[in-house]
């Protein structure tokens, strides 16, 4: 009998629940299920790329001094104390991240006082992987800008610039990745000085990025690049991932770094949400 009223008052609670539940809703044609909020905010074609590498012990880093891979601890465990958790220590310039204004550049901000508004815009990706095979050492110049422009119509204000160097392919190879001669010497691709100073200059861009360690190529020993963009207030983007998965221009990025209290940069979270045909309006 007990067992019985249980059961009785399970079924009562369960369809009490159920009737809240519906009236909660407005009624109309409420589908179950979460509110589509992606689709409502983006256009139900659009998609989102995580353009964020996984971080672990193995994601590459700046081999300069005192830069030390990631770790993680695990601090306690579901079985001995009924929770999971976990401390990390990493240099703020590992993995996918933001250089902060203040990373190069005397009185910048630093990272935690990036105005959000500055951290969305318009998503641009310039391709120049097919030169960077065979030259590691190549620099996006001010004639692929223009090239660029005659083929996509002019980068939009506040735009966010992307380089793609197809460097991306060798992520999970460090040696690989660094490109390190036997001096020790890295070449990678990156921005030319006059083309980034083209990009902040005359194209106001909030950011630019690139798909490998630095906006500097691997060749740079003064960094014009980063002292360009800081000097300008603006952040760069390195190590970001799925460039070959993007459109040259018609999306949009959202950038989420880590708020660290003075930091130079930090990992960041970078979202780009593509419209699908039906709802591209560039
Ligand atoms: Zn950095």
């Amino acid at each position: 009998m007990p067992a019985l009223i249980s059961r009785f008052s399970k079924l009562t609670a369960v369809l009490l629940i159920v009737i809240l539940v519906m009236s909660a809703s407005d009624g109309a044609a409420q589908e179950s299920g979460p509110t589509p909020v992606f689709e409502s905010m983006f256009g139900e074609s659009s998609r989102i790329v995580d353009l964020t590498y996984t971080i672990n012990d193995r994601s590459p880093y700046w081999p300069g001094d005192n830069y030390e891979p990631f770790e993680l601890k695990t601090i306690a465990t579901l079985e001995e104390d009924g929770v999971l958790s976990k401390t990390f220590c990493m240099p703020e310039h590992l993995g996918t991240h933001i250089d902060a204004p203040n990373h190069f550049e005397a009185n910048r901000i630093p990272v935690d006082q990036i105005p959000p508004e500055q951290l969305i815009g318009p998503g641009v990706v310039i391709d120049i992987e097919t030169r960077a095979e065979q030259d590691a050492d190549t620099m996006l110049s001010l004639e692929d800008l223009e090239e660029w422009e005659q083929q996509h119509g002019v980068i939009p204000g506040g735009a966010i610039v992307l380089l793609h160097t197809g460097w991306g392919r060798h992520w999970e190879n460090i040696p690989r990745y660094q490109n390190r001669d036997a001096r020790g010497q890295m070449h990678f691709p990156s921005y030319s000085p006059e083309a980034a100073e083209f990009l902040v200059e005359e194209r106001k861009v909030r950011g630019i990025g690139v798909d490998n360690l630095s906006i500097d190529r691997g060749l740079s020993r003064d960094f014009e690049v980063h002292h360009i963009v800081n000097k300008a207030g603006r952040f760069g983007l390195e190590n970001v991932a799925k460039l070959d998965e993007l459109p040259p221009r018609g999306f949009w990025l959202i950038v989420s770094p880590i708020k660290i209290e003075d930091g130079s940069g930090g990992p960041a979270r970078i979202w780009a949400v593509v419209p699908g045909d039906e709802d591209a309006k560039d």
